[in-house]
């Protein structure tokens, strides 16, 4: 079995200046995790503790199916609790107790705090633990911080992975290298991946988070992980913690950084390249050809990315280096330098990196260079919109399925079209 094998390329934005910005932010806070979490852990439920403006955040990114039964929740912190009226333990206990008599196919309770939550000090941690005394086996219940206060969006999936990490079994002495594949991928996503890893030999794989509450993966120091995501810090730090060795790898978005992902994974399972060239020659092709369609409309094209989401260096590199974009500036809410090594050394040299925000001097940057496609969050996008720039919604890059080689091409399409649709209008 081969060590750790650092990926051979120019050194690109590795040691880039970057622009670093602490003022007005516009972004949503980690509640928004929820709507892609409860679909993934399906026997999971998420409670909000917060408030009317919680859970309407919930409600209009989520969406609400009439007939079935929604997994996730608020619990409202009204006027009574925020002024000590009332015991929010004793009302939050009430609560749980109604929902899982309710719902007996809960298996995994997650009591997600908010800015109101934690602005009354409620303890969660300690409610989990009281809770989960009385719930388990049947039932585990544990806590996480979705509050808008000093976060992004997607930190709200580390903070629920972060909380799972400490219920992972551990691994057996002796245990066989496996491969952890850690971060939220649609299913049909995940399905293609593991039908590569296993055509490659590598069998011994699990996804965190798991499909189901009961098939927690084992960790140890014989687990590799490689991160799917790349807004996952805290969560890949406790893993690492408990000795798993991370893999450094671009993220798999488009066919470049699918396959190099991908051969990183090979390579430290001691996979020949050849059986790695094989295996992965068939679905390469179709990602380049399903590339080539996109590219005529994309090469040239400007792109300024607003931070929000974490995925934006990732998806900076794959648009300069598969579709020929031009990178204007490449705003991030934060730079994991070590998780992004390998994305930022692909990065064409010169770009302009800048992490975090200071709201108006961005929006200034914006308007002078006047690109033609803007990546930002939902508040930003219709003024943008309205002063004649195309914008592209950096949420709908969280939940649509774009890693790996088949999304590729639907990938480039989510960028193509919204300069289609501008260049429709002013024809
Ligand atoms: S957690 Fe905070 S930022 Fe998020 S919806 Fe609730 S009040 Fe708003």
């Amino acid at each position: 079995m081969s060590a750790v094998i650092p990926l051979q390329v120019d050194t690109g934005c590795s040691d880039a200046p970057v622009l670093r910005e602490r003022g007005q932010r516009e972004v949503f806070c980690g509640l928004t995790g929820i709507v892609w979490l409860h679909r993934k852990i399906q026997d999971a439920f998420f409670l909000v503790i917060g408030s009317r403006t919680c859970a309407h955040l919930l409600q209009s990114a989520a969406g609400v199916m009439i007939f079935a039964e929604p997994r996730f929740a608020t619990a409202i912190i009204d006027e009574r609790d925020l002024a000590g009226l009332a015991d929010a333990n004793d009302e939050l206990d009430r609560v749980v107790q109604q929902l899982l008599s309710r719902r007996p196919d809960i298996r995994l309770l997650f009591l997600v705090g908010s800015c109101p939550s934690e602005v009354i000090k409620l303890d969660l941690a300690r409610a989990a633990q009281r809770l989960s005394a009385r719930t388990l086996p049947a039932v585990r219940v544990l806590n996480y911080s979705g509050s808008g206060i000093e976060t992004t969006f997607t930190q709200g999936e580390d903070a629920c992975l972060a909380a799972l990490v400490p219920e992972l079994p551990a691994q057996a002495v002796d245990a066989a290298p496996n491969l952890l594949v850690v971060g939220s991928l649609a299913d049909v996503v995940e399905d293609q991946f593991k039908r590569l890893f296993t055509a490659l030999g590598i069998t011994k794989l699990q996804f965190f988070p798991p499909r189901h509450a009961a098939a927690l993966p084992d960790v140890g120091p014989a687990t590799r992980l490689l991160l799917a995501q790349p807004f996952l810090a805290d969560t890949a730090r406790l893993l690492e913690a408990r000795g798993a060795q991370r893999l450094a790898a671009p993220f798999p978005l488009g066919a470049e950084g699918t396959r190099l992902w991908l051969q990183v994974a090979a390579r430290s399972f001691g996979i020949a390249d050849s059986v790695f060239e094989q295996v992965i020659a068939a679905p390469m092709q179709r990602a380049r050809q399903a590339l080539a369609t996109h590219r005529a409309r994309l090469t040239g094209k400007r792109v300024f990315f607003f931070p929000d989401s974490q995925l934006e260096l990732p998806l900076a590199r794959f648009l300069a280096r598969e579709l020929g974009m031009l990178l204007t500036e490449v705003g991030t809410p934060y730079l994991h330098r070590s998780h992004l090594a390998p994305d930022l050394a692909l990065l064409p040299a010169g770009t302009t990196l800048s992490e975090g925000q200071d709201l108006e001097r961005q929006l200034d940057r914006c308007r002078a260079l006047q690109p033609d496609i803007v990546v930002c969050g939902l508040g930003l996008a219709n003024p943008l919109e309205a002063e004649g720039l195309t914008t592209k919604w950096s949420i709908e890059l969280v939940f649509s399925p774009i890693q790996g080689f088949e999304q590729a091409g639907d990938l480039a399409e989510l960028f193509a079209r919204p300069l289609l649709r501008r260049q429709k209008l002013t024809v």
